[in-house]
């Protein structure tokens, strides 16, 4: 069998979170446009809502080359509502998932002996465990990494290096300042610009372990997928290619997608829906969006994980509220915490809010992003919505929940300065001045940016633009891996 020429045959798995799993997917797509067989390995408990999205659902059904597959990942819970529950996800998914999976591609359904072996692993970059199952069936891997490659780079390939230099675990208080152990980033991260992970004060934390185990995977594998594209992120990638030589750079990847898309099955303007969202998302929006005034609008969203407490919810509420800008916000099932009651809201605020404001459950992101009213996003910092939000040209107000987001808005404020980070602050006038900030048009110099970074964005996902070679280039590179 090992030397049979086989057919191209991708294993995609992401980490069961709503994020990784909507951006795995529009790889997915992308790689089977190309013709290329996908297994697309979803934990059960992620695909559970998947299975009542019909829209994403039948999109995929279409293509005779894909298919899902599940697996069992011990969590009961349908949706993890926040990002604390991250590490008892990715304990359980090691207890329950990791042997099961080691199975399936050393000896299983997926392995070089079954009938259509897979011929490349591209697991989420979180997996550490990968890499030797890779090694042990035989089958070359490649990593997907949807963290922010600013932290990425600073937190977690040069974790052993921090805690080397003595910068992590943090002795005393003093959050600003700077870390000076990382190449690249000297001059622009402190202390608390480092994933949260980071902020833990002992060794022994399990997250660190989480960490530490990533670091030493991922220069392993044959490749790394990063969903950025070369100019933004070229503080960090030369560095990190000294570590891992093989990196793809293919974002934007919600708009790499929908070129691709578009080009590829010219879909009808009613049939199609871009969006991979897990869950369900509120349209009603859109149209509540047609009638605001352009660039009139602040987005506020804290992405899928993230929470807040009432009283920050108070103070972040009251601040949008005062900068007199219209606002949609979505407010997540869950992602109050304290015991939120909307009785107890003053009702001045409630008031105000029904003049010029829109909440809603979860909305279609990337359409809000592109809307011609949004003039601003508030935001978590996640990822995936920061670069929704730099391929649309949409200045942020940053409010990092944990994780990389505490980086990712260290480089919008200080590399991109397309925003305003308010990490570790929630303040009601703070959020005011920030949003009128980024918001009022005159000398904008937020906005000014904004509309640079997106032309980049533009120009990477052209023919020949540098996330287009390096999708290419991934391509090319599973067309050839047949044996
Ligand atoms: N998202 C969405 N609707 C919403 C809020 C978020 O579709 O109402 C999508 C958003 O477009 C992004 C993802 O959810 O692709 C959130 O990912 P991110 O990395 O920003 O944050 P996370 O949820 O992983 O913390």
């Amino acid at each position: 069998m090992d030397h049979q020429t086989l057919e191209p045959h991708v294993l995609i798995f992401p980490i069961p979170f709503q994020g990784p799993v909507n951006c795995a997917l529009k790889l997915a797509e992308l790689l089977c446009l190309s013709g290329i067989h996908v297994t697309f390995l979803n934990t059960e408990h992620i695909h559970r809502p998947l299975l009542r999205h019909t829209q994403v659902l039948s999109r995929f059904n279409r293509y005779p080359n894909f298919r899902f597959q599940t697996i069992p990942d011990g969590v009961e819970h349908e949706k993890p509502v926040s990002g604390d529950r991250f590490m008892e996800v990715m304990d359980a998914v090691d207890v329950v998932t990791k042997p099961l999976f080691r199975e399936m591609m050393v000896s299983g359904g997926l392995s070089r002996k079954s009938e259509r072996p897979v011929t490349v692993m591209i697991p989420d970059a979180c997996f550490s465990f990968a890499v030797d199952i890779a090694i042990e069936a035989s089958i070359p891997v490649i990593y997907f990494e949807t963290i922010g490659p600013g932290a990425l780079w600073t937190s977690h390939l040069n974790l052993p290096t921090l805690i080397e230099a003595g910068d992590v675990p943090f002795k005393g208080n003093d959050l600003d300042q700077m870390i000076t152990s990382v190449p690249g980033t000297e001059h622009i991260i402190r202390r608390r610009d480092l994933d949260s992970f980071c902020r833990f004060n002992d060794l022994s934390n399990p997250g660190i372990e989480f960490i530490v185990k990533q670091a030493h995977a991922i220069p392993r594998a044959q490749g790394l997928i990063l969903n950025t594209f070369e100019e933004l992120d070229s503080v960090v990638l030369p560095h990190m290619q000294k570590l891992c030589p093989n990196i793809y750079t293919i974002g934007p990847i919600h708009t790499l997608h929908k070129i691709e898309l578009m080009a590829n099955t010219k879909p009808s303007s009613q049939e199609i829906t871009f969006s991979n969202s897990v869950w369900k998302e509120d349209q009603t929006c859109m149209s509540w969006l047609d009638k605001q005034d352009p660039k009139s609008v602040i987005y506020v969203s804290i992405g899928s994980l993230a929470t807040m407490t009432v009283e920050q919810l108070l103070e972040i509420w009251y601040g949008i509220v005062n900068s007199r800008k219209p606002f949609l916000w979505v407010r997540r099932p869950g992602s109050i915490t304290g015991g939120h009651d909307e009785c107890r809201v003053p009702v001045e605020l409630l008031e105000r809010t029904k003049e010029i404001g829109c909440i809603v459950e979860w909305a279609p992101q990337e359409d809000v992003l592109a809307h011609r009213a949004i003039g601003g996003f508030l935001t978590h910092s996640g990822w995936n919505s920061t670069v929704e939000s730099i391929a649309e040209g949409v200045p942020m107000v940053c409010w990092p929940y944990y994780a990389d987001q505490q980086t990712n808005s260290r480089f919008v404020g200080e590399v991109w300065k397309i925003g305003i980070d308010l990490k570790d602050t929630c303040d009601r006038l703070q959020v005011e001045m920030a949003v009128r900030d980024i918001m009022d048009s005159k000398h904008n110099v937020f906005r000014q940016f904004a509309n640079t970074w997106a032309n980049l964005a533009k120009e990477s996902i052209t023919k020949t633009g540098s996330s287009s070679i390096h999708l290419g280039r991934l391509i090319d590179y599973i067309l050839t891996m047949r044996s």
